[in-house]
């Protein structure tokens, strides 16, 4: 092949193969994903529409199902993180000119408002200073105000270690025809959950926290209340990718009434949901209750250590998250040093605080494979010194 074009080798690296650092991730997410899972995933990819590939698929769906305690026949994996899962349940139930009552307490609330505008939803909001939750008569109040479409509420707020507890939200929900929509990201695997119970319409999460998979493969389900809004919808969903109605096609869902009948839409990150798929078999093999029980117990083991060491935790102990802990940082401290040595030096990885906890805590995961005694025991023995020298 001749050509007058010359290649340009300014990019051009010589490189070895990969090679990664060993690091423990206890920040925010992504956790470390269980060795298991790592196998999985370097296992050879299927065609997205192969036989088996599709039963893996539903394997996927029914075990997604076991751990949200959820019927929903639309429950799948959207292809992205958790935050395509996020932008697609308000994507297919948001229309133009709907009220989208949203709980902000936080960084994840903030995100959900600004989404929600994206798709013309005329958005509302009830606010609380980050680390506290909101209580049943407030969101009462508030969706006998506004009597919104939507509600929106973040179950696990990763920016404050807060949990919201949602018993008796579903129900008011219902007495005023507004669907409830759950951000789970950072509780699926982690916190008890119980969807239907509870009255949850949709709800979305991740792979790469409680689950502990790589991420890119995101938990999503929708009610037949919330599927009943997306058929009925007068204008179509605005996103393409994220378009439940096309996507049911592929993932064979009953509620399109099209079972058995499966169709390319893209292609499926092949590997990714190997990964999610051997997560959730874990998840089921240990069992919902013991996996939930582990987080919780190990936690607990965490804010002893913390404490032993002198440090204080942000959130009242009824509300904190089993799966993420916000730890105030003293005074006279440098929370970014430590942070940075803590990963330079000790390979573990905590995160910074955002938004109103900006500079005041570390923000310190649990979730999945991490949540092991072994963990916390590393944490503690390097922060323990750290703080002692500071
Ligand atoms: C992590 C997180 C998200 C976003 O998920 P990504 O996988 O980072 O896209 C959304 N909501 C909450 C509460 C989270 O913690």
């Amino acid at each position: 092949m001749t050509s007058t074009i010359s290649i340009n080798d300014n990019q051009h690296l010589a490189l070895e193969p990969l090679e990664v650092p060993n690091r423990l991730l206890l920040g925010p997410g992504p956790s470390n994903a269980h060795p298991t899972v790592l196998k999985a995933m370097s296992t050879r990819p299927l065609g997205h529409l192969d036989p088996a590939f599709l039963t893996m698929m539903d394997e996927i769906q029914s075990l997604l199902r076991y751990v949200w305690q959820t019927e929903n026949p639309h429950t799948i994996a959207v292809s992205g993180t958790g935050t395509a899962a996020m932008e697609a349940t308000l994507a297919n139930s948001v229309e133009p000119g709907d009220v989208v009552l949203i709980g902000v307490a936080g960084y994840f609330g903030n995100r959900l408002v600004d989404m929600a505008g994206r798709y013309g939803a005329d958005v509302r909001t009830i606010t609380k200073p980050w680390g506290q939750v909101f209580n049943l008569e407030e969101i009462s109040t508030a969706v006998a105000t506004h009597k919104p479409a939507i509600l929106a509420l973040v179950h696990a707020e990763t920016s404050t270690g807060a949990r919201q507890p949602l018993e008796g939200v579903g129900e008011l929900c219902r007495q005023h025809g507004t669907l409830l929509l759950v951000d789970t990201v950072t509780s699926l695997g982690g916190v008890p959950i119980f969807l239907d119970e509870w009255g949850v319409d949709l709800s979305y999460s991740c792979s790469q926290k409680g689950l502990g998979c790589s991420p890119g493969a995101s938990p999503f389900t929708m009610s037949p209340r919330a599927m009943e809004k997306l058929q009925k919808r007068q204008s179509k969903v605005a996103n393409w990718y994220l378009d439940m109605t096309l996507l049911g096609k592929y993932w064979g869902s009953d509620a399109f009434g099209e079972r058995g009948y499966r169709t390319y839409h893209h292609t499926a990150p092949i590997n990714l949901y190997y990964g999610l798929r051997e997560a959730l078999r874990l998840v089921a093999e240990e069992g919902l209750a013991n996996c939930w029980q582990r987080h919780q117990k190990n936690v607990e083991y965490l804010w002893q250590g913390l404490e032993d060491i002198g440090l204080k935790m942000h959130v009242e102990k009824e509300y904190r998250l089993p799966t993420l802990t916000t730890v105030c940082i003293p005074e006279g401290v440098n929370g970014k040093s430590i942070a940075r040595q803590l990963l330079l030096e000790h390979n573990i990885e905590i995160g910074g605080g955002l938004g109103e906890l900006a500079g005041k805590v570390w923000r310190v995961g649990l979730m999945g494979f991490n949540s092991r005694p072994e963990s916390v025991d590393k944490l503690i023995a390097a922060l323990g010194t750290m703080i002692s020298n500071n």
